[in-house]
């Protein structure tokens, strides 16, 4: 009993779910035993029970690569809208506009959320943007427009934002608005998957922990390359998984475990490396393509988040904000587990858009005669 109540419990999604599939498993189980007790023809009774066990709470579904797998595409769509909607209010009560990582040099001292600001522009001018600056700016995964904010106002450009939460589409927008960059910044629900906007959109793609809950790493690298302009740029920051080494082909079991109880609070798929990352942006034809491990920059936020939780009113309005949110509090340690063990990474990759040589050239002719004329050189002095 206490077999098939663990199984069900470790397949299953939310808590209702859980709990009936204990329930189904624990009498199957109790069928199983009562027919072998009583010497009932018992190969028929324990099959089908042993079946049903099977078809309710499969260990692992045959069509699964991974044990980091727990829900299809669709269930995870869901249930990533359902995480954002209910822990985005509590989150920027408690952290502000940025969800994602702060920046740590060694042993500075900084306030965390100064800190996430850093992110954003070391992110940036490691990819090298700062140098070639966007005038249209895609975040892909926005949150509530926090990097796009940040963005805008280093860069001047215009932008949109996506996210698979409308309670974070419509948080985003209203601070956009009311910090005077409402015409400048469009938010919106939409799948990075399969995203509304034409081919050769924006200057830089921009996606800040985002990218660890696409179920299609490959669909989600493709799309990214699809909206950018030739010659823009794309950034990904994730969370990834340590490169395999010479030889393997996975990861470790217990790794994969540890992975799996993270995707399971966090409605992620299964991770990839940072490596992956950058063999997809070769793959899509990108070029100038960097990777970066930021894991030593970031190891100081963890613990930052589990510390704020314990404040009075952290502690509010987690139970406020439910199970999935009370449920991904809970598992901030893994995180920091999975760092310490290696096993947990924070990734960078960058990467350009070629552009044909046409293009290319337009653009150096159009900078030719848009730049400055200068006045020609004085002439030689007289022998
Ligand atoms: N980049 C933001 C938010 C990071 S949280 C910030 O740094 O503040 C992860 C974000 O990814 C959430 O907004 C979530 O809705 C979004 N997301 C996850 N899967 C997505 C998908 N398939 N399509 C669009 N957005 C997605």
């Amino acid at each position: 009993v206490v077999s098939v109540g663990l199984l069900a419990s470790s397949s299953a999604g939310d808590m209702r779910t859980q709990a009936t599939l204990l329930l189904l498993g624990c009498a199957c189980q109790c069928a199983a035993l009562r027919a072998t007790a009583f010497h009932k023809p018992t190969s028929f009774h324990a099959t089908r029970a042993v079946e049903v066990r099977l078809s309710v709470a499969p260990p692992e579904a045959p069509d699964v690569e991974s044990v980091q797998e727990l829900r299809s595409p669709e269930e995870l769509r869901k249930g990533i809208a359902k995480f954002y909607d209910s822990s985005s209010g509590i989150w920027e009560r408690v952290w502000g506009e940025h969800m994602h990582h702060g920046y740590y040099n060694d042993n500075e001292k900084k306030n965390h959320q100064e800190a996430q600001v850093d992110m954003i522009n070391e992110a940036l001018k490691w990819a090298g943007a700062d140098d070639n600056p966007p005038k249209s700016v895609l975040d892909v995964g926005c949150g509530i427009g926090g990097s796009s904010r940040v963005i805008a106002r280093k860069y001047g450009n215009t932008g949109a934002g996506i996210t698979l939460s409308p309670v974070q589409a419509g948080r985003a927008q209203a601070l956009s608005d009311a910090a005077g960059l409402g015409d400048a910044l469009q938010f919106q629900v939409a799948d990075a998957l399969d995203m509304p906007f034409e081919d050769n959109s924006f200057d830089l793609i921009w996606s800040m922990e985002s990218g660890e809950h696409m179920p299609d790493k490959r669909q989600f690298i493709s799309e990214l390359s699809r909206v950018c302009k030739p010659g823009g740029r794309i950034i990904v920051v994730a969370w990834c998984h340590r490169d395999l080494l010479p030889g393997e082909t996975q990861l470790l079991p217990r790794e994969e475990r540890l992975l799996r109880r993270i995707n399971r609070a966090y409605y992620l798929p299964r991770w990839c490396s940072v490596a992956d990352y950058a063999k997809l942006a070769s793959d899509f034809g990108l070029e100038q393509i960097r990777t970066d491990d930021w894991t030593d920059r970031v190891k100081r936020f963890w613990p930052a988040v589990i510390l704020s939780a314990f404040r009075p009113n952290s502690l509010l309005g987690l139970f406020r904000s439910g199970f999935t949110t009370i449920r991904g509090a809970l598992v901030m340690p893994l995180m920091i587990r999975g760092q310490r063990r290696g096993l947990v990474k924070f990734g960078l990759m960058t990467a350009v858009k070629p552009e044909s040589r046409v293009e290319a050239a337009a653009r150096q002719a159009s900078a030719v005669s848009s730049a400055p004329t200068r006045p020609p050189p004085p002439p030689p002095p007289p022998p």
